[in-house]
């Protein structure tokens, strides 16, 4: 409504300009209209079995391609060569008049493969009952990518005049290799050179029995920094009890570090969304999630906040061991031991600091330490943004009291691929999704997004793109 005020505004000031520069005044949105074409949009798109491996994402390239263009866009299908046959990533621009940067939508296209023995719909069949749709990718990610969707389709059709260009984008293998956002980056930095804000996925809404706890919106993530460790010895036979056996070598420094108490470190999301939540807790708890910087120097307030998992991790670099080999015969002494650790950093964490301390704790030059995975790009987005404040308007449109808070992502995405040019990128989830329909969905059976939050997450985003202007 106000962006209307603004117009009519202008009209008056300087009829000439506005004539010129205005779009045709709009009719108004028929929002059940746009609800229901999500939903046919979401079912055709859902069909296409884009499960990686192997990917497939030619073909949804292909359809997106096909309704952009009927809907007056020019597309690129690109990067076919380079990631293999039957794959693809897509790119398409929303002009707006360029006197700000642009604002990148981007989601994956390919989904995690789904078993029918245990869903109530075939995974691919789009089916809809009781008012939700089914179908492998409804929440990860096509239901997004659909949404952001017709969120600038109704942009254009409505002609909404935009300050930024807005820009599509969806790739290939996000959940295997995370090649298609890679190779876009790589390859199309022209095509992203003047876009500040993106979003994706890595957002993390909390809903419980029909009711918003918060609207969280991903800043940050931790980075995956994975190690083997290895201790070489001498094979011999387990008959005769050797000093050169790797095993209890090995065993003796995994101890070590199982026992190793990373440090507490509060990043500034975290801190964000501790005194968010805080409102959500009574007494000395309330007291100890508004300052948590503070908090984690009281040793109960310490013992609590670290006794959930999830707080637990975004308040440290977290190791995880895992992985365990040794001899694959009870007779044999193998001439080499190993064990891999998953460890997350904290997006601020030197990854070389953390070699050097896992080193020091181990204290035994036999013990080796190789990378498998090396940390991308730390991933901490300002809050402080016109983007993170048009997220937090079209939230309190919806609901005055509702909390936008900064829930740190344990995992990954393709966010840091986007960072890596300089770009603002934040993880945001348009829907409503009930808790327990995102934990058994997503990765799981019976993935769904229902027709009312089809609709409610075209809305939201149209108001966040508007009001990002
Ligand atoms: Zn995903």
């Amino acid at each position: 409504m106000r962006y209307l005020g603004f117009v009519s505004f202008a009209f008056a000031a300087s009829p000439l300009l506005a004539q010129q520069s205005s779009p045709p005044p709009a009719a108004p949105i028929d929002w059940n209209a746009v609800r229901d074409e999500t939903v046919g949009m979401m079912r055709e798109y859902f069909r296409i079995n884009t499960t990686n491996p192997p990917g497939n994402e030619l073909q949804t390239a292909l359809w997106l391609k096909r309704v952009l263009e009927k809907e007056g866009f020019e597309t690129q299908i690109l990067d076919t060569v380079s990631l293999g046959a039957g794959r693809a990533n897509f790119y398409t621009r929303l002009k707006g008049n360029g006197s700000k940067k642009a604002i990148a939508l981007v989601h994956h296209m390919d989904v995690v493969p789904a078993d029918p023995a245990y869903w109530s719909h075939d995974p691919f069949a789009s089916d809809t009952a009781g008012g939700f749709i089914y179908g492998r990718g409804a929440l990860d990610m096509k239901g997004d990518g659909i949404a952001q969707l017709m969120a600038m389709l109704v942009l254009k059709r409505n002609g909404v005049q935009l300050n930024r260009d807005i820009v599509f984008i969806a790739n290939a293998d996000e959940e295997l290799g995370s090649t298609g956002a890679l190779q876009f980056v790589d390859k199309h930095p022209d095509l992203l050179k003047d876009v500040e804000y993106l979003i994706t996925e890595g957002g993390d809404n909390l809903v419980q029995n029909g009711k918003l706890k918060y609207w969280g919106v991903g800043v940050a993530e931790k980075r995956t920094f994975w190690q083997s460790v290895t201790v070489k010895g001498t094979p011999s036979h387990g008959s005769r009890p050797t000093k050169q056996n790797p095993v209890p070598r090995l065993v003796r420094a995994l101890d070590k570090i199982a026992n190793y108490e990373t440090p507490l470190h509060v990043t500034p999301g975290v801190a964000k969304y501790f005194h968010d939540i805080a409102v959500n807790y009574d007494g000395e708890q309330r007291r100890w999630l508004s300052d948590v910087a503070t908090a984690v120097k009281n040793p109960r307030a310490r013992a609590w906040l670290t006794n959930d998992v999830y707080w637990n991790a975004t308040l440290r670099n977290t190791i995880s061991l895992t992985g365990l080999q040794g001899s694959n015969k009870t007779n044999v002494i193998p001439p080499e031991a190993s064990a891999k650790l998953d460890i997350r950093l904290l997006p601020d964490q030197d990854p070389n600091e953390m070699l050097a301390t896992l080193k020091r704790i181990v204290d035994d030059t036999a013990v080796h330490f190789s990378t498998d995975l090396q940390p991308k790009v730390p991933l901490e987005s300002p809050i402080n943004t016109d983007f993170f404040h048009a997220i937090e308007r079209a939230a309190h449109d919806r609901n005055p009291n509702a909390i936008v808070t900064t829930p740190m992502l344990t995992g990954a995405t393709d966010r840091p691929s986007y960072r890596k040019l300089g770009i603002i990128t934040y993880g945001l989830d348009p829907f409503m999704t009930e808790g327990a329909d995102g934990q058994r969905g997503v990765h799981g059976n019976d993935e769904r997004l229902s027709v009312a939050n089809a609709g409610f997450g075209v809305h939201f985003l149209y108001d966040i793109l508007r009001y990002a202007q």
